[in-house]
């Protein structure tokens, strides 16, 4: 089997496209307020809890467009940091580990068995998916969400995001956010325009995370116009819809990068850990990675303490 040095190079991204530390805890202790609903204890695994049901409140739960929202709130900086921050995971690569995968490649390749021991801990303990409107309404104007709500997060447009994750999620009745890299639309192992469509289609939120996953921070000039605009107009077409999110590739942002994203068209951006802009937390909502190291008391003990 012949490989280009374009799918190296993918391949090589795919391993090591966020390269935060997980367990980070970022700017946790640094805000008194706790979303109180993630405090309770996590379900254990085999429990009968509560399970979030395929009719759950989060997907009746309408958000309005952002657009509708004034600028009075969403530039309000001060409001939107003293909001508690709604946990938000971000996942890559769901596949078993094999010998060739490295230690640290591990925190971004989490094993079948893990991933659904994670989601149904969630279910379990009466998590809530919701999507980027709404925690974007929250956000910006205390709009109400769903009890223990939890975004769910995908970069990278690994092909098994679609063949493990989605029909999890579907048992659930959860919702998830894909942020896509078009250059690697429908190359080996990565998913198709027509998974993406499907994907959007069926209620989840498609993202713009660059062309190939370069470091925003390095961005100058065409820059711009090849890994952001491009590559967002590429997804609106897919799936007909606006493209409103990005996620920075490995997390890296810079004050630079917010009025480049703002002109074209995007409202908020996702990072990772580390402490939001105090300036334009819009622009930095922090995501942990769900790593494959995680048991489902993990992954709650994290939710609990980073956010
Ligand atoms: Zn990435």
């Amino acid at each position: 089997m012949k490989f280009s040095s374009a799918s190296l190079l993918l391949a090589a991204l795919a391993v090591a496209a966020c390269d935060s530390k997980t367990a980070t805890l970022g700017e946790a202790g640094t805000s008194s307020a706790t979303v109180e609903a993630i405090a309770g204890a996590p379900a254990e695994a085999g429990t009968s809890g509560t399970s979030a049901t395929a009719t759950d409140e989060a997907n009746a739960t309408p958000a309005p467009d952002p657009s509708a929202i004034p600028a009075s709130s969403t530039g309000n900086a001060a409001a939107i940091l003293a909001r508690p921050q709604v946990p938000i995971l971000c996942y890559h690569q769901i596949r078993d580990w094999t010998a060739r995968d490295s230690k640290n490649a591990k925190d971004y390749i989490i094993p079948v068995a893990q991933f659904k021991a994670q989601m149904k801990m969630l279910a379990d303990s009466g998590y809530h998916t919701i999507l980027p409107d709404q925690l974007y309404a929250y956000m910006t104007t205390g709009a109400k969400l769903p009890s223990k709500p939890i975004m769910l997060t995908f970069d990278d447009t690994d092909l098994d995001q679609f063949t493990v994750a989605r029909p999890t999620l579907e048992q659930y009745g959860y919702k998830a956010v894909y942020f896509v890299m078009t250059v690697s639309l429908g190359r080996p192992r990565y998913m198709t325009k027509a998974h993406v469509k499907q994907l959007s289609d069926e209620g989840n939120v498609i993202g713009s995370h660059t062309w190939d996953h370069h470091n925003v921070k390095k961005y100058q000039g065409q820059d711009w116009v090849t890994q952001i605009e491009k590559p967002t107009k590429t997804l609106e077409e897919i799936t007909g819809k606006k493209i409103n999110y990005f996620a920075y590739p490995f997390g890296l942002w810079n004050a630079q990068a917010f009025p480049e994203l703002k002109s074209r068209g995007f409202v908020a951006a996702f990072s990772l850990a580390e402490k939001r802009d105090q300036n334009d937390p819009l622009f930095t909502i922090r995501r942990i990675i769900a790593s494959g190291y995680w048991s489902p008391r993990t992954l709650h003990n994290s939710i609990v303490q980073s956010f």
